[in-house]
């Protein structure tokens, strides 16, 4: 089975890709997606925007595409950054600049006491990364799958891997930052980890 990935992210598509790799799918790129119209992300939730872009790509695809959308919501900031995490700081923002912006923001913001979760005072510094995927086909939206990682914002970054809010990212269970983990300890971990393994799922089940 073909996957079509509606995005031209490489890291992600290597991750995709290896994990599909023990079921058999193969994870490709759209084809031609470097010349096909773009897809304005206006929704107003993580899987609106997953949604809009499988849609949009499928119409230009035959077959299976899907597309994710995911963000870092924070305690103490209401969600924030949520569906804006990429442009937190400004549209032509670095991960750096979100960093700085993060760290700013939640200044004085505590840091829970024990694991984060329902125990976690709206001032805290828990958050969480949220990824939707959207799995299309033609004009028509066949599943939705959600995963979620917790962590809390740490005061200072911590480990060179990963991307955008990765190194202030603390994982307690494995008392690293996702910074800190190479990929495929992220990926098992990860939101976007387990919304994939449960598209792999509803796919051995039609
Ligand atoms: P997108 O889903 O690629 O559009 O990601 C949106 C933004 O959310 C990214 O630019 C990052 O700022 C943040 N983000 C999403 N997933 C991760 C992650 O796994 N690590 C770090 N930042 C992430």
């Amino acid at each position: 089975m073909i996957l079509y990935f509606a995005s031209t992210n490489p890291g992600k598509l290597a991750e995709f890709r290896h994990a599909a790799q023990s079921c058999g799918v193969v994870v490709e790129t759209v084809p031609q997606i470097g010349s096909l119209p773009p897809c304005l992300e206006d929704g107003l939730t993580f899987e609106a925007n997953a949604r809009k872009k499988a849609l949009h790509y499928s119409r230009h695809a035959d077959g299976l595409v899907f597309a994710d959308d995911s963000g870092l919501c924070v305690a103490a900031l209401s969600g924030a950054p949520g569906i804006y995490s990429a442009r937190f700081a400004g549209p032509s923002a670095t991960d750096q600049d979100n960093n700085r912006k993060l760290l700013h923001e939640i200044k004085g913001a505590e840091t829970p006491v024990g694991r984060c979760g329902p125990r976690s005072a709206p001032a805290s510094r828990s958050a969480h990364y949220i990824c939707v995927i959207a799995l299309a086909e033609g004009d028509r939206i066949l599943t939705t799958v959600e995963g979620r990682a917790d962590g809390i914002i740490l005061e200072m970054p911590r480990g060179a891997g990963g991307f955008g809010y990765d190194p202030l990212f603390f994982f307690p269970q494995l008392n690293k930052t996702f910074a800190e983990l190479d990929p495929e300890e992220k990926f098992r971990v990860s939101h976007r980890g387990e919304a994939f393994r449960k598209l792999l799922e509803y796919l051995k089940q039609v």
